[in-house]
């Protein structure tokens, strides 16, 4: 069995108001698990604090990957962990092309690992040392990538997010998770909105992707992505807990009774 990333009793507040109660997730290598539920139950929240943003305060409980707990461990930490979290995403920069975006982030990779292998005395001078991949290299990498994504090469050359719309904006991040091989990612349908265009390009590069290797949590308010996303697991999300969890199943069931219906069987009022 693969690595496990598990979420117990993961509590946050955000300004001082608790919004995760008590979250308990576990995800697996090699599946893929959706979290879903009804606007404002807090899955941003939860993709935000495993990101460790610190606008976000845990208050309780942890997240256990490879032995660690994550949320102690700063960001590139996390990243050499081999966990993929999105919106590690810039903004528009001006003449930064796509390609130029991601070979930064894959040699950051690279000089952060050549700096950890060298050993703390030595790291900054070891990470300065460190060219990180060749051009030509790089190259290959990306259109051997772009190619398993089925990406037209052309969309390497374009600027980063000058005019990108959701589907184009999700296209460059499943292309940087993609290089950057990670074997737990997290995605969160935040920017994209309700972009059905944006939602495609998730699912389709999350199964063209995924194998044995590597896990993802994809995270969509939207009940239509379980028609396009293979999830081995569904949980649904209510007012900051975990309300229900099952196998592919589950998204026909939520077709069928709705977001409402969990509304009244989980929501204060029910449970008052
Ligand atoms: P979801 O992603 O499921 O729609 P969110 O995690 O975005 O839910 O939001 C959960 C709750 O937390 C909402 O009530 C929202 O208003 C609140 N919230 C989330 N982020 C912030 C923030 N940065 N500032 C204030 N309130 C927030
Ligand atoms: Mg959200």
């Amino acid at each position: 069995m693969g690595e496990v990333l598990d979420i117990r009793d993961l509590r946050v507040n955000v300004e001082d108001k608790e919004i995760l109660k008590g979250v308990n997730l576990k995800v697996e290598q090699g599946e893929v698990h959706a979290l879903t539920g009804p606007n404002g139950s807090g899955k941003s929240t939860l993709a935000y604090s495993l990101l460790g943003h610190p606008g976000y305060t845990v208050t309780g409980g942890e997240v256990i990957w490879k032995g660690q707990n994550i949320l102690k461990l700063k960001a590139d930490e996390r990243s050499r962990l081999g966990l993929f979290l999105a919106f590690q995403y810039p903004v528009s920069i001006p003449g930064v092309t796509v390609a130029n975006f991601l070979r930064t982030a894959l040699n950051a990779r690279i000089k952060a690992n050549d700096a950890a292998q060298a050993g703390p005395l030595v790291a900054t001078e070891a990470a300065g040392k460190s060219k990180g991949i060749s051009i030509p290299e790089f190259r290959k990498l990306l259109m051997a990538k772009m190619k398993t994504l089925d990406m037209d090469p052309a969309f390497a050359a374009r600027y980063l997010n000058d005019g990108f719309s959701g589907g184009e904006k999700k296209r460059t991040e499943i292309l940087q998770m993609a290089m950057l091989e990670p074997q737990m990612a997290i995605l969160d349908e935040t920017d994209s909105g309700l972009d059905i265009d944006a939602l495609k390009v998730v699912a389709e590069g999350v199964n063209r992707l995924l194998g044995p290797g590597m896990g993802a949590l994809v995270i969509t308010h939207y009940q239509r992505l379980l028609d396009y996303i293979k999830a081995d697991r569904i949980s649904i999300m209510f007012e900051g807990r975990i309300v229900l969890s099952g196998g592919p199943e589950l998204a026909l069931e939520l077709e069928k009774t709705g977001y409402e219906h969990i509304r009244e069987t989980y929501g204060d009022k029910a449970l008052a």
